[in-house]
């Protein structure tokens, strides 16, 4: 296999229903309020032990698939922050409350992971176990109609910050999807975010091989303090992941 994928413009992309795109598209200016709301629903639930991971919170028989995508786990931990943090802990907070929210409007929401683990990896080293969670994680792309991977960031110099999308080249609704998360994160998070959308290489694997629609969010920079300690902050992560719901439910290819 030489690694090129082909390119597949139409036959893979989701679309929603109809009045769900209307009533998510009124909500977003509210954003505020719908923070409150949907936090309300998902501490309620969750609270009366509704909520089931497997399973959608309202049965949505011809409805998209969608997978969540908590980057590293379990001995990988990813980038690790001056002080000790661990890039997989925080993707996996913001990927459950991504998941949860999602679930809560009615969608059916996979997640490659939600536990502290690898994805089913095997292998003697911890590089191949590497690679069999990575094409654990591919595969399982492929049988959704859209993927959001949660990652954070990390540089040697500690005065980058702000989040930055990635989207797989090989299809215009990946980067589509990708825009209306930037857009999303610039409008209610960071405005003076002024970084660009980048198409995934062969660095990442997941977006460089992946047919089907998906973005890559790289929240924020562990290297940095102030945004690290933003990232620790479990407001900030549920408003992280609300802006990511959100997208996915803006997305209109
Ligand atoms: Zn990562």
């Amino acid at each position: 296999m030489n690694g090129v994928v082909a390119l597949k413009k139409e036959n893979h992309r989701h679309s929603l229903p109809e009045e769900r795109k209307q009533t998510m598209a009124a909500r977003l200016p509210w954003m505020d309020l719908a923070i409150v709301a949907v936090f309300c629903a998902v501490v309620l639930v969750s609270a009366m032990g509704v909520v089931d991971r497997a399973k959608p919170a309202v049965s949505v028989p011809s409805g998209p698939l969608i997978l969540v995508d908590p980057g590293h786990g379990g001995a990988d931990g990813g980038a690790v922050a001056p002080d000790g943090t661990q890039e997989k802990d925080i993707n996996l907070v913001i990927s459950l409350h991504v998941a949860d929210m999602l679930r809560v409007m009615g969608f059916e929401v996979s997640m490659t992971r939600s536990t502290d683990d690898m994805v089913n990896a095997v292998g003697s080293t911890m590089r191949e176990r590497k690679v069999s969670d990575t094409k654990n994680r591919l595969a399982m792309v492929e049988q959704a109609d859209l993927t959001v991977s949660i990652h954070q960031n990390k540089f040697p110099q500690s005065r980058y910050f702000g989040t930055q999308v990635f989207y797989s080249g090989n299809n215009e609704a990946s980067r589509e999807l990708a825009e209306q998360i930037r857009a999303n994160v610039v409008a209610q998070l960071q405005p003076e975010n002024k970084r660009e959308l980048k198409k995934g290489d062969s660095n990442i694997y997941l977006l460089h091989k992946a047919t089907k629609p998906i973005a890559l969010v790289e929240c924020g920079f562990l290297s940095n303090e102030e945004e690290l300690e933003q990232l620790k902050d479990p407001v900030y992560q549920e408003k992280l992941a609300l802006t990511v719901a959100c997208s996915v439910i803006q997305y209109d290819p």
